[in-house]
């Protein structure tokens, strides 16, 4: 193509997101719940009146913001909700991430962080992760024009106890600190409770993992009401109405059903451990996850073989090949019967 005119195209260089396979697979890949949404929305599904499709949906999305504020017991002004915590992050990025300095991160981490900087081209430096995978937080009380990372951490599934969060926070008031909890409900504590304490906090999440809700894309952000003020008032100003009716209906219903919620965590924490146990057996070594993954290696066989010879089984997985993770597969905890299947093929794989 003319070169004139690809000087002028923004070019990035796009995240790649894990496959979906349209055949039925065990599908441990991308970290989705393998069991069904609350009850609740199904039942909201059937009674949907489509009618409600003509009407653009109310852009402030009041009835989800409320349920998640009831929720959370926070105020209303303290919740910005979007389609997915993708949409959520990139609009923290393009409204908080401003500086001429760079924002910190993590160097093994979510790899939409890198796709974002570059996009709104906000300068970024990564920090290494220790040998351990295990963040540093010490790199992050230098100077800089923000700090985001997942806690616990994606893909090494490591959670921070709240007093370590506290300390990137506290080293941070003159910059934003995005805490990124999409897998916080399968850990410890959130950072929720210092948001009355630090104005420089916006803690995200998401009703993809813990709330079975990956196809319906909602995420949300909570701080105070100035900074949630400036995520919608960048929201308003290019697109208002991102929550589809639908969405607006059944993340209510997904929020409020509090027993259900906990089951599902219940159930896969207890497959998770089990399955820590298994792969520890088989030789794998892993960080101790406190999410819905493992992020395994095996000392005696290429992460890339077993990535393939999985797939061949109809096991998914993901792999990654890059710098410093060359030998790691993450393995999303799916129900006890899928992890028990691929517990089997492995044995067989590996001889024991
Ligand atoms: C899955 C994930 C998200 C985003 O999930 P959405 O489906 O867009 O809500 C954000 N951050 C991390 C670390 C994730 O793993």
């Amino acid at each position: 193509m003319n070169e004139k005119i690809l000087k002028n195209i923004r070019q990035v260089e796009p995240y790649v997101p894990g496959e979906q396979p349209q055949t039925k697979v065990i599908k441990l890949n991308t970290n989705e719940n393998p069991y069904p949404p609350a009850p609740g929305v199904q039942k909201a599904m059937v009674q949907f009146d489509t009618d409600r499709l003509r009407l653009y949906p109310d852009p402030t999305a009041d009835t989800l913001v409320s349920a998640i504020a009831k929720h959370y017991e926070v105020n209303k002004e303290q919740v910005f909700v979007g389609v997915g915590s993708d949409d959520v992050l990139a609009m923290c990025f393009l409204t908080f991430f401003n500086s001429e300095k760079p924002i910190f991160f993590p160097d093994i981490t979510y790899s939409f962080y890198d796709v974002w900087a570059e996009l709104y081209r906000i300068p970024y430096e990564c920090q290494p992760v220790d040998e351990n995978f295990k963040i540093r937080k010490e790199d992050y009380y230098k100077e800089n024009g923000g700090v985001i990372f997942p806690n616990p951490n994606a893909p090494t599934a490591i959670y921070e106890e709240l007093d370590f969060v506290e300390d990137v926070i506290a080293h941070n008031q003159d910059v934003i600190v995005i805490v990124d909890e999409a897998y916080i409900d399968f850990a410890g504590k959130s950072a929720l409770e210092l948001i009355d304490k630090y104005e420089n906090l916006i803690v995200v999440q998401t009703f993809s993992k813990s709330r079975s809700m990956a196809g319906m894309r909602i995420g949300y952000a909570i701080s105070n009401p100035t900074l949630i003020k400036y995520l919608n008032d960048a929201k308003y100003s290019f697109n208002s109405y991102t929550m589809n009716q639908p969405s607006l209906v059944y993340g209510v219903e997904a929020v409020k059903d509090q027993a259900y919620f906990e089951e599902t965590i219940r159930k896969i924490k207890e497959t998770r451990e089990w399955t820590k146990k298994e792969l520890s057996k088989l030789g794998f070594t892993f960080p101790d996850s406190q999410a819905n993954f493992i992020f395994a290696m095996h000392p005696d066989v290429e992460a890339l073989e077993l990535f393939e010879a999985l797939k061949k089984e109809g096991i998914y997985v993901r792999f990654w090949g890059s710098k410093r993770i060359e030998q790691y597969m993450r393995i999303t905890v799916g129900t006890q019967e899928e992890m028990e299947t691929l517990i089997t093929f492995l044995k067989k794989y590996l001889n024991k």
